[in-house]
């Protein structure tokens, strides 16, 4: 199919160093958007229709929050129609928890949503900006040859050379310029001289249903994260926190912990209240295999839930968007072992 009008990207700026400055103490702090389009002089020669909306205030990402994941669904939403494709700006801090939260929140997303910032801001002398910026755009614009139909439907982030899926993403370098990963999936495209797609890995939602913007995300999750040594006394207070109503318990190996009674017997209380415990190994790589060791089998008996290879953003994230929609105990749990947008190999 030939389509011969120019692509229309809508280009979403949150912030991030991508487009940040120093103030008089030398930090850097986030910027205006023309800052950061006037560092890029090579947008026009794509010659895309390009659209925007920035943050009111642009935010270091470490200040992300559902809220501001709102406005940007929103923003993603309002254009849906009008545009072939999206690319968010965004700090590289908390870049795979937006990533994946947005693949939630986005239902029935069958466009481009391209997530990409920077090491080094684009207005310094060398930096990794510009690249990421353009090459986002040139994704986000991709078109299948044979049908026309956007080459990438789903959210995901573009990081100097690697394209991978937003919900199996994880930051894995503060000064590397190749800061993320994705650890259990294959990467969906290599941008070296060319940008080359990874078809039999890419989404492609089996759904002619309209979007459906998502909203709510309901915060009443904890993290637990074990150690040798960790007290009875520190996992009984972090499990009584009032209003929790999801506990991400990060876990040792193929997903095991101790075998303590005070152990098991805290999660079984806790379980027993109704909180959802959902089992999330510490191992970037790999996942949670409850039944392969006693250690994890005799939580698997407690009623824990098996996060299976989701990395920890994407499990945090699935948590806040199913207790969200209001499902029950049961439901959530059950969701939680079913790969909804790709980020578990059920
Ligand atoms: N602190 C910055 C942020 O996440 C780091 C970055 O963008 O790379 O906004």
């Amino acid at each position: 199919m030939n389509d011969t009008r120019k692509p229309r990207i809508f280009i979403i700026y949150t912030g991030g160093t991508i487009g940040m400055v120093e103030n008089a103490q030398n930090q850097l702090v986030p910027f205006d958007f023309n800052h950061l389009i006037d560092n890029v002089p090579k947008i026009g020669k794509l010659n895309y229709e390009i659209g925007n909306y920035q943050f009111p205030q642009p935010i270091d990402s470490s200040n992300m929050n559902p809220t501001y994941w709102g406005q940007i669904v929103k923003a993603v939403a309002d254009n849906y129609d009008n545009y072939d494709g999206f690319v968010i700006l965004h700090g590289t801090d908390t870049m795979a928890y937006t990533a994946s939260a947005l693949s939630f929140m986005l239902e029935n997303l069958r466009k481009p949503v391209i997530i990409t910032g920077s090491q080094l801001p684009i207005g310094s002398t060398r930096q990794d900006g510009t690249e990421n910026l353009i090459t986002a755009l040139e994704i986000a614009a991709a078109k299948c040859p044979e049908t026309g139909e956007p080459m990438i439907q789903e959210v995901a982030i573009s990081f100097e050379n690697y394209l991978v899926r937003g919900n199996r993403s994880t930051k894995k370098s503060s000064t590397n310029f190749r800061a993320f990963k994705s650890y259990n999936y294959p990467a969906l495209g290599t941008m070296d001289l060319h940008i080359d797609f990874n078809l039999p890995y890419l989404m492609r939602p089996q759904t002619d249903e309209p979007l459906s913007p998502q909203y709510n995300m309901d915060t009443s999750v904890l993290s637990l994260f074990l150690f040798p040594g960790i007290t009875e006394e520190v996992v009984k207070s972090q499990l009584a926190t009032p209003g929790i109503k999801a506990v991400v318990l990060r876990t040792f190996g193929a997903g095991n912990a101790p075998t303590e009674q005070w152990f098991l017997d805290a999660l079984a209380e806790a379980i027993k209240k109704g909180i959802i415990v959902l089992n999330i190994t510490q191992c970037v790589n790999g996942g949670d295999e409850q039944k392969r060791y006693r250690t994890g089998d005799l939580m698997a008996r407690a009623g824990v839930t098996s996060g299976s290879d989701m990395t920890f953003e994407a499990g945090v994230t699935k948590l806040m968007y199913l207790l969200g929609k209001g499902l029950s105990t049961e439901e959530v749990k059950k969701y939680l072992e079913t790969d909804m947008v790709g980020e578990l190999t059920e």
